[in-house]
């Protein structure tokens, strides 16, 4: 980490491009100086909350979401509120579409991947095939605010004994809610930028939080971040996986899900298993109360995992500085494959948070890292392109059926990915159809290349 600061600011500043990072300052516990005073605020939250709902539905349903839309529903909130609810229900709305789609896509990979084994007859014979399940609406369950400075100012105190105050626009006409916050040490630290010793300037918008335990306070900073961008850095490709979390380009694993967690993972399962039979003796029984099938091992599994995953994302990082990276687009579709692959050990979510940790420490430390087509990543052949079921004789290994190729099956997964980094045609490919079929282009080029008969 500091070795890469250093060599940024040896670099000429002025030709490297900057990149912002919004962090943001979570749990500040917003205090009620006397009873009472927070009353306002949890008058307004069901009214917010009500409207925001009727604008998500809009968009997500009738209409594109768009967070310029002229008010078109009747609230007793002021018009500033009415568009902080519209603006926040165009971002909620926005992104359920974007994962719906997503989703889709993913159904459809699957659906064409299952007749693909079914017409091969590599279908399992447990395997069923994808079934689309309309998703609903979003329900807005608990209150949260996205509010700008229209509506929620905070201003630092002059006084010591705060931090801030927060004035925030109430359903009464002109009363102002003026609250005092408090910042803890750990959150005082954090606004110290490190570099210049002064506090940092805090953005102007801030998110309220309604939980049970009162409100909570969300405030946020930019930090800009300067990329490297050494047009000759290499580009290291990695590969996601569960044997392996990791698999670079240049043939190093970090991280594993075999071994250690494995074998905890097991005993979880095992405990949930005797937990499962023994609720269904008691029940039969009659007994009333019976012992809860919540797993707080689980939870602590799931933990470990990302701990682990983060500590395996960290050591690549720190073992590849000065490269550039690609990883590839992980559908849910292909988590579920590779999950299920490995026996289902790892929750596909687990999987999920390998790409999104590459993502954020790239960003962090201003590495390049570009996303990249994972279709028939697995099954490609780094060096001919034949692309083949069959190229896969088990889960570690990869053999080309027709150059002869061999290799760790993760290793060839990542040399593919890291060729895809500047690959507009396959970037380009509408779906896993076209993929395979501009691959299969490149295998035949390849042949007559090579003077294969
Ligand atoms: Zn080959």
């Amino acid at each position: 980490m500091l070795i890469l600061e250093q060599r940024q600011h040896s670099q000429r500043q002025d030709t490297q491009p900057q990149r912002t990072l919004t962090k943001a300052i979570t749990h500040i516990r917003l205090l009620e100086v006397n009873p009472g005073k927070l009353a306002a605020l949890d008058t307004l939250a069901p009214v917010y909350l009500a409207l925001c709902q009727q604008y998500v539905t809009l968009f997500c349903t009738d209409e594109s979401p768009d967070k310029f839309r002229a008010p078109c529903f009747a609230t007793p909130l002021s018009e500033r509120w009415h568009r902080v609810a519209i603006q926040q229900a165009a971002g909620i709305a926005k992104s359920w579409r974007t994962n719906r789609a997503n989703a889709y896509q993913d159904y459809l990979d699957d659906l064409l991947d299952y007749h693909e084994q079914e017409a091969e007859g590599t279908l399992d014979a447990q395997a069923e095939a994808p079934v689309w399940k309309e998703w609903d609406v979003p329900t807005l369950h608990q209150t949260c605010i996205q509010a700008n400075v229209n509506v929620v100012a905070l201003e630092p105190s002059q006084d010591s004994t705060f931090d801030y105050w927060l004035k925030i626009s109430t359903l009464n006409f002109r009363k102002q809610l003026l609250v005092p916050v408090k910042l803890a040490n750990y959150h005082r630290e954090q606004l110290i930028d490190p570099k210049t010793g002064q506090v940092r300037k805090l953005n102007t918008s801030v998110t309220l939080n309604k939980r049970e335990t009162g409100w909570w306070l969300t405030i946020s900073y930019d930090e800009t971040v300067t990329v490297q961008n050494e047009p000759n850095a290499p580009i290291i490709g990695i590969d996601v996986g569960i044997a392996n979390f990791l698999t670079t380009s240049d043939g190093k694993h970090y991280g594993t899900f075999h071994g250690k967690l494995r074998e905890r993972q097991k005993r979880d399962r095992e405990k949930r298993r005797r937990k499962a039979k023994l609720r269904k003796c008691l029940e039969k029984k009659g007994v009333q109360k019976l012992p809860s099938t919540s797993s707080k091992n689980g939870q602590r599994l799931t933990r470990h995992v990302k701990q682990e995953i983060n500590h395996a994302v960290n050591q690549c990082f720190a073992e590849h500085s000065g490269a550039q990276l690609a990883y590839e687009h992980l559908s849910v579709a292909t988590m579920k494959h590779k999950a299920r692959a490995m026996n289902a050990y790892m929750r596909a979510s687990n999987l999920a948070h390998i790409p999104k940790q590459i993502a954020w420490n790239a960003a962090k430390r201003g590495i390049p890292a570009t996303r990249v087509k994972s279709a028939y990543s697995s099954q490609e052949c780094s060096v001919c392109h034949y692309v083949d079921r069959s190229n896969r004789p088990d889960q570690q290994t990869f053999c080309c059926q027709v150059c002869g190729y061999e290799t760790h099956a993760d290793l060839n997964a990542a040399i593919n990915i890291q060729q895809r980094v500047h690959d507009a045609a396959l970037a380009a490919c509408k779906d896993r159809q076209a993929v395979k079929s501009l691959l299969m282009q490149r295998h035949a080029a390849w042949k007559t290349q090579h003077g294969w008969p």
